[in-house]
């Protein structure tokens, strides 16, 4: 027999929590969770690695110190969470060729410029293309390491010096990086202790339920059937679903009826970015370690190849480690390889920017967040002009089943405070139309 509650939520990353979190703050605690992986947190998961604690997925709050306060920022200060100032901005002064030298500060100021400039240009002849005008010169493809390099991080990283983003824009254009033991996840751990049991950090709740797949989801006027991987059911009113974008566009939960075209159409056409940071240990650092060092680049004849470097020592004083960052086409490449040729791909890379003689790495951590079935990618990525419609077809509900998650944030999608901000708009329509429902039922009660 099913397992009768008010609403399902799908899910248990920061959307999901934040709309069970939401639900209870209006008295409707009569909810399930549904988890399929065996921990709270999705995209925010940590795991130790040669012991410090280094996080797989979201590393930064990003949108901090301006006009409006980020509520994801508002939530680490009430939680206590341990962060760093991260400046990204020194990156493109440290970028390495081939033989280990590091581009002149001029040279790689005047390409960053150049590369800005063109991307900008590239933008406002694809707006012109959209209003049916005929677009100016087009701009220069990069060709050179370097300006394969600038183009990579430009593009890949920090296309706020491009557009503006709404982050950057309301929130404030700092970043600060978490490097807490307890991980990113304990600022969930802490909003959860709120509305769900918790014992010595630990959520118990028997309304969370993880390790638990949701399959389909059955849908009519009356209500929602939520069935999951082990044979169980769920029946509700309402369902909220989290699951990423990835994960609708796989077939791992179906529908019955099907969702509508419009739906199906929407989904298939956002695009899901994957970003793989990995983490390599070594028995001691042969990199500059100054704040400003933080970040490094390698210039590669191929784009994005192991480009993008970053030294732990800020987060965590002598742990000896550092992160490469791949996206894209390169990151399912490693997936897809065993991690000693990653190892070895990455130190041949590293031995060009500094000599031969350093050591090899003695551990390595790849992220597959692409292969993994309950993520199918890393976040959302809208296209710079959103097509308004699009981000209303992603968000829009289907009958009973609501949808939510970072795609599901108009301004901050592919962010933290995007899945947080979601979960309390979705909620907050799905309380709305409860609110209708009831004022239906009454209606007809008062007729009959
Ligand atoms: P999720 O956290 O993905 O939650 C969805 C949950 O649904 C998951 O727990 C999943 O296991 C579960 N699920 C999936 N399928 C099923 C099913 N069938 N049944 C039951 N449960 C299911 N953001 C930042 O702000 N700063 C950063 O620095 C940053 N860096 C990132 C780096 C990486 C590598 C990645 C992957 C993401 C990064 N992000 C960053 C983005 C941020 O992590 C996400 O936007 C946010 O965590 C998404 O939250 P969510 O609730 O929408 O989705």
């Amino acid at each position: 027999t099913p397992r009768r509650c008010s609403v399902v939520i799908v899910g248990a990353g920061i959307s999901g929590l934040t709309a069970a979190k939401v639900l209870s703050e209006n008295g409707m605690d009569d909810v399930m969770i549904l988890e399929a992986s065996d921990q709270i947190g999705g995209r925010i998961r940590k795991e130790e690695f040669s012991g410090v604690t280094v996080e797989l997925g979201a590393g930064w709050i990003a949108g901090v110190g301006g006009k409006q306060s980020n509520p994801v920022w508002e939530l680490a200060l009430q939680s206590n969470l341990r962060t760093c100032f991260s400046d990204y901005s020194n990156a493109r002064y440290n970028i390495y060729d081939h033989s280990g030298k590091i581009f002149p500060s001029g040279i790689a100021a005047d390409s960053y410029k150049k590369a800005v400039d063109s991307a900008i240009q590239k933008l406002r002849s694809q707006e012109g293309n959209n209003n049916h005008e005929s677009s100016p010169e087009t701009p220069s493809t990069p060709k050179t390491p370097i300006e394969l390099a600038i183009d990579f991080i430009l593009h890949d990283f920090e296309m706020a010096e491009v557009e503006p983003i709404s982050t950057y824009v309301d929130f404030g254009e700092r970043e600060f990086l978490v490097a807490d033991e307890r991980g990113y996840e304990h600022l969930l751990y802490k909003m959860a202790e709120n509305f769900l049991f918790t014992s010595e950090g630990k959520i118990t709740d028997s309304r969370l339920k993880l390790n638990t797949v949701v399959r389909e989801v059955q849908h009519s006027r009356n209500g929602v059937l939520v069935s999951t991987e082990d044979g169980s059911l769920y029946e509700a009113n309402y369902v909220i679903l989290s699951v990423s974008i990835g994960v609708l566009q796989s077939n791992l939960i179906s529908f019955t009826p099907p969702l509508p075209r419009w739906k199906m159409e929407a989904i298939r056409n956002l695009d899901v970015m994957v970003y793989t940071k990995i983490f390599l240990k070594f028995p001691y650092k042969f990199w500059p370690c100054e704040p400003e060092k933080e970040f490094f680049i390698y210039a590669h004849e191929r784009r994005g190849y192991y480009t993008f470097w970053q030294h732990m020592e800020n987060a965590y004083p002598g742990s000896n480690i550092l992160v490469v960052t791949l996206t894209n086409g390169e990151s399912k490449r490693v997936e897809s390889q065993s991690d000693q040729e990653t190892l070895r791909e990455a130190m041949e890379v590293l031995r060009n920017m500094f000599g031969p003689d350093i050591p090899d790495a003695t551990d390595i951590l790849v992220p597959r967040w692409w292969n993994n079935r309950f993520q199918r990618g890393s976040y959302s990525n809208y296209p710079i002009y959103v097509n308004h419609q699009l981000v209303h077809d992603i968000k829009e509900p289907v009958g009973r089943i609501f949808f939510t998650g970072e795609h599901t944030s108009e301004k901050f999608s592919g962010y933290v405070h995007g899945g947080y901000l979601s979960g309390i708009d979705t909620t907050n329509a799905l309380l709305e139309e409860m609110r209708k429902d009831d004022g239906r039922k009454n209606e007809s009660q008062a007729f009959l």
